[in-house]
This record gives C-alpha cells, structure tokens and sequence, in this order.
C-alpha cells in the first residue's frame, strides 16, 4: 500500500527499490535491471519450459523471460501489470525480452506473434491484456506484425490458481477459437503467455490453431512459474 502511494506520487522510482531512475531507465534501475531473474531459456535447449510442454503440443522453441520468484522482482512487476493496469510496461518487458530472442538465429525465423486472447468481459473489466502489450512489445522488437486478432476466446474461464492440474486442463479446454486461419497460414508464430505454470492454457489455444492451421508453433511468456 505504501509502496502504491509512493509510487504514485513519485512515478520516476525504481519499481523494486524505490531509488530516483535516470533518465535513461524506465520503471526499473540499472542495478536492478541486471539483477532481473532471467531464465536464458532462448539459449537453452531443452530448458524447462520446453520439457514442461514436451508430448502436448508440437512446437519448435519454448522460452520464458523470468523465473517467478514469490515476493521477488518478477512478482512485483507482474503485480504491477495485473493490478495497476501498467500497460506501457508489459511493452516496455517485450522490447525489452525481443533483444534476447534475437540472438538466436532460429529464433530469426519467427514470423508472427499472436498474445492468448482474454475473454472480452474480461478484456473489459482489466481495461487491457497483458500478455498482448507484452506481445506488442516483442513484435515491435522483433519487426514482425502482432496478429493477435486471429485467435479469440470464446468463454470466460474462472482463475487457474487454486486448482490442480487435471482442473486446470478441464477448465481451459476448447476455449479458444481461430477467426482467421488464412493470415496464420505457413508462418512460424510465437505464441504469448504472461505466465506459464503448467502449461494447459498455452497447450490449449496452441491445439486449436494446430487443429485449423498449417504452420509452427514456438512459445513464449513473460514468466515461468514451476
Ligand atoms: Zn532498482
């Protein structure tokens, strides 16, 4: 709460340590910055990301940015995304994580970026998704386009967090639609999750564009969570 107030009255503190940024920082200070939790998954094979998804759905590369870490750095940004409705920072976490994922010639290849869509009651009561600015973020980083408008969810679904795996795959299966497979046709696309904990949201929307797309699928999140 202290925090908020701080933060409100003083927008130019580091959102982890409170210190005066510079003018070249934004929300996190430099010292901060390189302390970030990242996971380096894009440089990793076989990283946990991917063994997490492995046998669910085919995909080509998975990558996280950060580690979730409880009452950590990750925790207060996502906290920030979530309940403050920050949505020039989760762009600011794409461009930012766009820098990583271009190191990778493979990852050169991605061709298109689609966000999992929220539910529009949902979409309307957070103001925003968070993992499509993210997404806006990563395809303006990457100069590939954001075609998140070609997957839609089509019911609302309850929070994921209280519930166990099995629960979580029931409560998220068949509920994400494809409007327009034609644009999604024969391209690499990276698909964008905030947070990736057991992986049946991402597995499920990733299904329903395999079931009515000819292309590859690589993932990425903002955070894992294991
Ligand atoms: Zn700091």
């Amino acid at each position: 709460m202290l925090q908020h107030l701080l933060h409100l009255l003083y927008p130019n503190l580091c959102l982890n340590c409170n210190q005066s940024l510079v003018q070249t920082e934004r929300y996190l200070c430099l010292g901060c910055q390189i302390t970030l939790p990242e996971t380096n998954d894009h440089l990793i094979k076989e990283n946990s990301v991917e063994k997490t998804m492995w046998g669910r759905i085919p995909f080509e590369r998975a990558f996280s940015f950060l580690y979730f870490n409880q009452k950590g750095v990750t925790q207060r940004l996502l906290h920030e995304l979530k309940y403050r409705g920050n949505e020039d920072l989760a762009h600011y976490l794409g461009e930012l994580y766009a820098l990583r994922i271009k190191q990778t010639a493979q990852n050169q290849k991605i061709d298109a970026i689609v966000a999992i869509p929220l539910h529009p009651s949902k979409l309307k009561k957070r103001g925003y998704n968070q993992s499509f600015a993210f997404a806006e973020g990563i395809a303006k980083g990457l100069n590939i386009e954001n075609l998140s408008g070609a997957v839609s969810r089509i019911k609302a679904t309850d929070t994921q967090t209280k519930k166990s795996r099995s629960e979580r795959w029931k409560n998220v299966s068949s509920i994400f639609c494809v409007t327009n497979s034609e644009i999604l046709n024969q391209k690499h696309i990276l698909l964008v999750d905030d947070v990736i904990t057991t992986g049946a949201t991402i597995e499920s929307c990733g299904q329903e564009i395999i079931k009515t797309v000819n292309c590859t699928l690589s993932i990425a999140s903002i955070a894992f969570a294991a």
